[in-house]
């Protein structure tokens, strides 16, 4: 039977999530003895163990059929893949960054200064696009101490939190571009492969919605319904039950999580009481 290949890094900020992705959308995978490739045991898919640098070329030349990697990636190497879907995790920007004694004025500070990056490609498109000329020194990694040893006047490199380059004497001045995990597919998969592919993202969306949702509950005057309800967004309108209390109803409802706290907020003023919330494993809508 044929089977979906995926990539995803094999060891790295990346290999657990992705694995965790697997897993929230029932696909079992063992990996306990560190090989390169596995098989899944209750899906057609089978997994190959990468560098994240290697699976843009990968998925390109079919050697895997999808993969999971940082979004700077996919950018940086330019291979000719289909971006399928942000994964929601991974979450970093590309940032410019210079010793913190540095007085920085604007872009233009950077005019005919050294930068050092692992991300050549997109830095010099940026600097074209602003007009300003700079000297890019490629480096595979440990970006951040070109500075320290005279290598470079600043870096352009991946920031989450600017822990790491704090600890380098460096500052940010320049977040360009965010980045996240993305699922990338070859351009020609066949139909099987096409269909494999549509299960799994419909997996993937049902776990999404569900990480992005809480369930709440809460009981309420019946009087307070009608404002309970106009506050609420839910999925359709949400399900009313009436308590064994007289005059009293349960309202049962689905909260985006970036609204959740201004719906708890709204709903305390309208007297709903007792108000609990649960996390939503999966959505199908
Ligand atoms: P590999 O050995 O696979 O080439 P790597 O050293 O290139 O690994 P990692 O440091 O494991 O890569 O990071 C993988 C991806 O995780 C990055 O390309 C980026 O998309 C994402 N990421 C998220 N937060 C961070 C962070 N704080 N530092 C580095 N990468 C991050
Ligand atoms: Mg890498």
């Amino acid at each position: 039977m044929e089977k979906l290949k995926i990539a995803i890094q094999k060891s790295g900020r990346l290999s657990e999530k992705s694995l965790q992705l697997l897993n929230e959308c029932g696909i079992k995978v063992s990996n306990g003895d560190r090989k390169l490739r596995t098989e899944a045991r209750n899906f057609p898919m089978e997994i190959l163990f990468l560098r994240d640098d290697d699976i843009p070329q990968y998925v390109e030349n079919g050697v895997a059929d999808i993969g999971i990697l940082g979004e700077n990636e996919v950018w940086e190497k330019e291979k000719d893949v289909d971006e399928i879907e942000k994964l929601g995790f991974g979450n970093c920007r590309l940032s410019l960054a210079i010793p913190k004694d540095e007085v920085y004025t604007n872009l233009d500070y950077f005019h005919g200064k050294r930068i050092a990056t692992s991300y050549p490609k997109i830095l010099k498109k940026y600097f074209g696009v602003k007009g300003i000329d700079v000297k890019i020194e490629e480096l595979g990694g440990s970006v951040e101490i070109a500075t320290g040893i005279g290598l470079a006047d600043g870096i352009f490199d991946i920031v989450s939190t600017g822990s790491t380059l704090i600890m380098n004497g460096l500052k940010e001045v320049e977040a360009i571009i965010k980045s996240e995990a993305v699922l990338i597919a070859n351009k020609s998969l066949n139909e099987v492969k096409q269909e494999l592919l549509e299960r799994f993202l419909f997996r993937i969306r049902a776990y999404k919605r569900g990480m992005g949702s809480k369930y709440i509950v809460m009981n309420a005057p019946n009087s307070s319904i009608p404002r309970i309800c106009s506050i609420l967004p839910g999925m359709k309108s949400p399900s009313i039950l009436p308590l064994a209390e007289e005059g009293w109803s349960s309202v049962h409802s689905v909260v985006q999580e970036d609204q959740f706290w201004d719906v708890i907020d709204a709903l305390k003023d309208v007297n709903a009481q007792g108000i609990l919330v649960m996390n939503i494993e999966k959505m199908i809508l």
